[in-house]
């Protein structure tokens, strides 16, 4: 077993791919984008943000967009310089709690369906043509996307949408050796949830809600990332990856 190690350790090695992840500049997708940098990929993060985060990898291209309007000219733009796109992760999003802001439920729900799901079908669109077989799409989701959580209808409905579409279009791409997963992170520590984070008794709820007793953190995301890009997944296309630390696992709490 262990001469064979190497071997069993390219499985997961991503060098000659290249990588485009949404949403990298901060929380998920930029220790993904950073993840898949050091499993070999060429990685191009990109968000709305116009200057990368100090912390993701110098090695690491980054490109301002935004995902929720016209990307395909960006898209064709990175695959005229690395020629292929190979794995594409689709972890852009937001969320708005529709407490935040009553009086404007309805613009927060249709928001949140274009940037959640809208724009992920659009990237996948997009980087379909430069797709050969072997690539592989992740699709972030959420266990909002099969379970009720309260207070935030699109958010719910966006990523139930996601996880739908994946499994749509892992039957559409499979022909062509195109895997397409959804990576569906639990509680995770980023400024999206900092605010139940920081409130003590909504952090001791959700840390119990999980079998480890813990919130995730950032870092939890990249192996599950690196494997479904990698042949390591090469027979895994259509599911979720559900990365929850237990939450969905868990009956009383
Ligand atoms: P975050 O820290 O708020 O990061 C969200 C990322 O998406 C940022 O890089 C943001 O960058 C980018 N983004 C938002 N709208 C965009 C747009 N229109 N175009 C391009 N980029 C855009 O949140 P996170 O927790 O890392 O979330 C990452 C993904 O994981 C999301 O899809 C989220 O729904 C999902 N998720 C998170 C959790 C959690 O507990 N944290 C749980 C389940 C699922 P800019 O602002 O610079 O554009």
């Amino acid at each position: 077993m262990t001469e064979n190690l190497p071997d069993i350790l390219r499985l997961f090695c991503l060098r000659g791919k290249t990588a485009i992840v949404t949403g990298g500049s901060r929380g998920i997708g930029l220790a993904v984008a950073n993840g898949l940098h050091f499993a070999g990929a060429t990685v191009v993060a990109m968000a709305r943000s116009s200057q990368p985060h100090e912390d993701l990898h110098s090695d690491v291209e980054y490109i301002c967009a935004d995902v929720s309007l016209s990307i395909r000219d960006v898209f064709l733009e990175i695959s005229e310089r690395h020629q292929y796109i190979d794995v594409l992760v689709n972890a852009a999003g937001i969320s708005i709690s529709a407490s935040e802001s009553p009086d404007e439920v309805q613009t927060h729900f249709d928001q949140t369906l274009k940037t959640n799901l809208s724009a992920p079908y659009a990237c996948c669109l997009a980087a379909r043509p430069h797709m050969r077989a072997g690539s592989s799409i992740i699709n972030v989701t959420s266990i909002g996307s099969v379970l009720g959580f309260p207070g935030n209808p699109g958010y719910v409905a966006a990523k139930g949408g996601l996880r739908m579409m994946t499994k749509a279009l892992a039957v559409d791409y499979g022909a062509d050796g195109i895997r397409v997963n959804a990576l569906a992170p639990g509680y995770i520590l980023t400024d999206m949830t900092a605010k139940s984070y920081e409130n003590l008794e909504e952090n001791a709820r959700r840390r119990r809600h999980t079998c480890l007793d813990r919130w995730g953190q950032v870092d939890d995301l990249v192996g599950a990332a690196i494997f479904l890009a990698s042949d390591a997944s090469a027979y895994v296309t259509g599911q979720d990856l559900i990365v929850d630390g237990g939450w969905t696992a868990k009956g009383m709490v």
